[in-house]
């Protein structure tokens, strides 16, 4: 063993008897480089954060030029911070309704569903935390203040995140079970199932969901599911909370996720690829929802390092980056392309949008040994980066950075097809 391979094993806190350990010296667009001279291509984007690369070069720019004016200056909301104002504007930008017509998964254009919301509200008014997690302890705060009410509804196999709150709503006892208490009046839905939406009452505060559920495994619903999900909310007076910690920042094809469903949530959650690297969350909501954070009590939520400006500024390039270099858009052919690759006898099924796929095994005892062997390949020169689901270990997750090219494409299947003979 290397000495920092001791160093890891002894000083870092272990969260499993098996992590990785890959030894990563730099890490460039798709390639981490490991400190032997072996590559490897990140197939998982880290887990669905590098969705404009690594190091991207105009991330990069941002957060020098950032650096050069100043870090930390106060606790979150007190001071007109430059980056932070000018990435609200532009995520607000991004969530104005536009009548664009979205490719969908088979090349073809269709129109937007109309969107549905609150009438007269609109998701305009951003608050900036430090990560995935804590816009979603955020989210369930601003809720049960603007609702008066304490249920709170989320999914079975869902992920939400790992501090106290988020975790009550994830929907698997097993990571739970040993943490208890957690927070009270918690409930979970099937998702994707309608009848299960009768569950949402005029008690309900709000409902805490994704759009594509992820660590289930990438499970899309019909459009038909969020328009009744939408409508449910609606008649209940319960906040629709979008969880697009995942599917956000162009992974799925749009921007949102949301956008191709024709429904807008109360509250929109983002996290990991709106950082560019950077570790960076937020929730957002409407003006009106998110006053009641100014009294009763004043200073609703705290943070001091949420929305820290070289983070901000580092998120706003890699919006840029995603619109100009058209991510979104070019994610539908890419995830086509990889479906149309990973042709074997071994791969059950692929679902997903964009470039958030899942590919099916018989079992995890079949899969574990090629996410293995396609990572052993860097010792003949690459090796591809992938893994399987907190709750769903049969399916291999591919979530590429966006900027991965056709021929880099190519090369991973490749590899990973020679990794399943
Ligand atoms: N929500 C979803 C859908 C996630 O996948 C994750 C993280 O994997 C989170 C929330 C929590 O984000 P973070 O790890 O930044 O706290």
């Amino acid at each position: 063993m290397t000495n920092r391979h001791e160093l890891f094993y002894n000083y870092l806190a272990q969260t499993s008897d098996f992590p990785l350990a890959l030894d990563i010296d730099r890490a460039e667009g798709i390639y981490l480089h490991g400190t032997n001279g072996e590559k490897y291509v990140d197939m998982i984007s880290g887990i669905g954060v590098s969705n404009v690369g690594h190091r991207h070069p105009h991330v990069l720019k941002a957060i020098h030029q950032q650096l050069d004016k100043y870090m930390h200056l106060m606790v979150y909301g007190e001071y007109i911070e430059t980056p932070q104002v000018k990435l609200a504007e532009a995520l607000v930008g991004t969530l104005r309704p536009h009548p664009l017509p979205v490719p969908c998964e088979e090349g073809e254009l269709f129109n937007l569903p109309p969107l549905q919301g609150r009438v007269g509200e609109g998701l305009d008014n951003v608050y900036f935390t430090n990560s995935g997690a804590e816009a979603v302890e955020g989210a369930m705060k601003l809720a049960k203040r603007f609702t008066g009410r304490s249920e709170i509804i989320s999914c079975f196999n869902a992920y939400h995140g790992s501090t106290q709150g988020a975790l009550s709503l994830a929907g698997a006892e097993f990571f739970k079970r040993n943490f208890r208490p957690l927070l009270p009046d918690v409930r979970h839905i099937r998702f994707g199932v309608l009848e299960d939406l009768a569950l949402i009452t005029t008690r309900t505060a709000a409902i805490i969901i994704e759009v594509i559920s992820g660590e289930a495994g990438v499970r899309v619903p019909d459009v038909a599911y969020h328009q009744a999900l939408r409508a449910r909310c609606t008649e209940t007076g319960t906040l629709l909370v979008y969880d697009e910690i995942q599917t956000g920042f162009g992974r799925t094809g749009t921007f949102w996720a949301f956008e191709q469903f024709g429904v807008v949530p109360d509250i929109l959650l983002c996290a990991k690829g709106m950082g560019g690297g950077m570790p960076i969350g937020a929730f957002i909501s409407s003006k009106s929802i998110m006053a009641v954070f100014k009294n009763n009590p004043i200073l609703g939520h705290i943070t001091t390092f949420g929305g820290h400006p070289v983070s901000c500024a580092s998120s706003l390039a890699t919006l840029e980056v995603i619109h100009s270099e058209g991510l979104a858009e070019s994610a539908v052919a890419k995830g086509q392309l990889i479906r149309e690759l990973l042709q074997h006898p071994s791969i059950k099924e692929i679902r997903g949008k964009g470039l958030m796929l899942a590919v099916e095994f018989e079992s995890f005892e079949v899969l574990k040994p090629i996410i293995d062997r396609a990572i052993l390949r860097a010792k003949q020169g690459t090796g591809v980066i992938t893994d399987w689901f907190l709750f769903c270990d049969n399916s291999m997750r591919i979530a590429p950075p966006l900027v991965i090219t056709e021929a880099q494409i190519r090369e991973a299947c490749n590899i990973i097809l020679e990794a399943i003979d």
